[in-house]
């Protein structure tokens, strides 16, 4: 595998206050890794971060190769970095197909347009003529997976995508990444949930108050060791 992305050493702020110290994260071509950690970790902004929705106050960002912690953030999108905020931000006043258009904007060749994503998200497929804003808090996460996917990323991000949603739909949700790690999209996922990123990822990297207290490949961590790091043990 090669080195997809890397995040070298970078602080992040919010005016006075720090959220990242000194954080690094890498990522290879095809992994699965899981950023997980309690509230107020650092989770959210390190994938704005990545997207270049907050801007590191010091430290690297490298993606294929090339630096862009300098790059705005649409620019991210066109080389290949899509981010599934928190919250899903599926625009209420547009129907779910216009929200998955709008994720093809800069789109890259690849494997993803609006019946590949309809494939992968029958729930979706049958909504395509219904507003955003009438979807259910499942159906918008699915959307708003697909409008991601939409661009063609090498990098798909993916920020609580089990927040607030019922655990069937989760279950529903969760069962489309093989799919899409398969066509060979590379996936960072925030997660409280932890039962269902560890189930998926291929690393787990935990973070706590702006650091990292925990990494390594799954299958050589315990459970405990992650709740330990988690709750600051
Ligand atoms: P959560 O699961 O609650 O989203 P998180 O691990 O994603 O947690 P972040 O959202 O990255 O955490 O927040 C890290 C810290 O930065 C928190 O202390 C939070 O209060 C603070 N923070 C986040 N966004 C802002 C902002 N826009 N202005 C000021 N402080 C912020």
């Amino acid at each position: 595998m090669t080195g997809l992305l890397e995040v070298d050493a970078v602080d992040a702020h919010y005016g006075d206050f720090q959220a990242l110290y000194g954080l690094s994260v890498s990522l290879d071509e095809g992994e699965t890794l899981a950023v997980i950690g309690a509230n107020g970790a650092g989770k959210s902004t390190l994938l704005k971060t990545i997207a270049g929705l907050v801007r590191p106050t010091s430290g690297e960002i490298r993606f294929a190769g090339e630096r862009i912690d300098g790059v705005s953030a649409h620019r991210r999108v066109t080389q290949g970095v899509a981010l599934t905020p928190e919250g899903r931000r599926i625009f209420p006043s547009l129907t779910v197909e216009e929200n998955l258009l709008v994720g093809s904007y800069g789109q890259r060749p690849g494997p993803w347009n609006l019946q590949s994503v309809y494939d992968l998200f029958p729930l979706v497929s049958d909504r395509r003529a219904r507003m955003g804003g009438h979807l259910s808090g499942g159906e918008q996460q699915a959307a708003a997976i697909g409008r991601a996917l939409m661009s063609n990323p090498r990098l798909l991000m993916l920020d609580e995508v089990s927040l607030g949603l019922a655990p069937v739909v989760v279950g529903e949700i969760y069962q489309a990444l093989p799919q899409i790690t398969g066509r060979g999209t590379t996936v960072l996922l925030v997660e409280q949930d932890l039962g269902h990123a560890l189930a998926v990822a291929d690393r787990v990297q935990c973070l706590l108050e702006g650091r990292t207290v925990l990494e390594g490949p799954v299958a050589d961590i315990s459970r405990q060791q992650v709740a330990d790091a988690y709750f600051g043990l």
